[in-house]
């Protein structure tokens, strides 16, 4: 069998060249690290599921028209996805306050923030991810004015859709990240979602009781992981026992 390239390993997925031009495959590993890398382990199954549950949000973010770099899923751990030019941030959007921000701020965990709020993290392993401004992003060059533009335009209506979504499951979107790339089409160039969106860079809770359903069971060893981010793929309604079962998604909360 032929081997295919690595373009890329990080702590939770590997890129390989992709089977058509403009495209990459993104496989998701069940590696899981937190710190910076400072704690790890492999937690089985994980990788199935954010493959699963990642292509299910953004192909429902297509759905009202944010463009994102998903093609399609190729099997349990892979996706397809276009080839883009990733712009070195880390875009964090909290509606509720939690980790560093309650940390940083001293602002109780759980607390609802009266606005969302973006802020802004320079992806460098080396300098542990730092957080910077607006003034940092554009003087440095990593995006533009127009891009930083789009990228917030983008992050709002993915938090306002990805907000209601989870709701209709009966959990709270406290905070995420998103990463973003260009997309080049000839001459043409557009900004796009990237990389994933999964129980690894949400923090999502259930609405009723505030059980953690995400990479915090991990970060904090809470154990339960596997099982956390399966109860969130059950209640999208993408597990597959729940194809023939009672769990058809996400339903308008009266
Ligand atoms: N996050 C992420 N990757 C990072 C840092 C944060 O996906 O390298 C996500 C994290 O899962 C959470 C949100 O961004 O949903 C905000 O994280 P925070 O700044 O509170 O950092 P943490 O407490 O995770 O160190």
């Amino acid at each position: 069998m032929k081997r295919r390239r690595v373009i890329y390993e990080g702590k939770a997925k590997i890129l390989y060249e992709g089977t058509e031009p403009g495209t990459v495959i993104q496989y998701f590993k069940d590696d899981a690290t937190a710190g910076n890398g400072a704690k790890k382990d492999t937690i089985e199954g994980k990788g199935v599921l954010n493959n699963r549950i990642s292509e299910y949000l953004m192909t429902q973010l297509q759905g009202i028209g944010v463009p994102t770099h998903f093609v399609r899923r190729l099997n349990m751990r892979e996706q397809l996805i276009k080839e883009v030019e990733i712009i070195p941030l880390e875009v964090v959007v909290r509606n509720v306050a939690a980790g560093s921000m309650s940390k940083r701020l001293g602002i109780e965990e759980g607390t609802a923030l009266p606005r969302s709020i973006i802020e802004y993290y320079y992806k460098n392993d080396g300098l542990q991810d730092p957080w910077v401004s607006e003034e940092h992003i554009t003087a440095f060059g990593w995006a533009s004015p127009q891009d930083l533009d789009d990228i917030v335009n983008l992050t709002i209506r993915v938090n306002d859709f990805l907000s209601g979504l989870f709701l209709g499951a009966g959990i709270k979107l406290v905070d995420f990240k998103l990463e973003f790339g260009r997309l080049w089409e000839n001459d043409y160039m557009r900004i796009v979602l990237a990389d994933e969106i999964s129980p690894d860079n949400c923090r999502l809770w259930d609405v009723t009781t505030n059980e953690k359903l995400d990479k915090d069971r991990f970060r904090r060893d809470m154990g339960g992981v596997v099982e956390a981010y399966s109860e969130v793929a059950k209640r999208l309604g993408i597990m597959p026992e729940s194809v023939q079962g009672e769990n058809k998604g996400p339903v308008l909360v009266q």
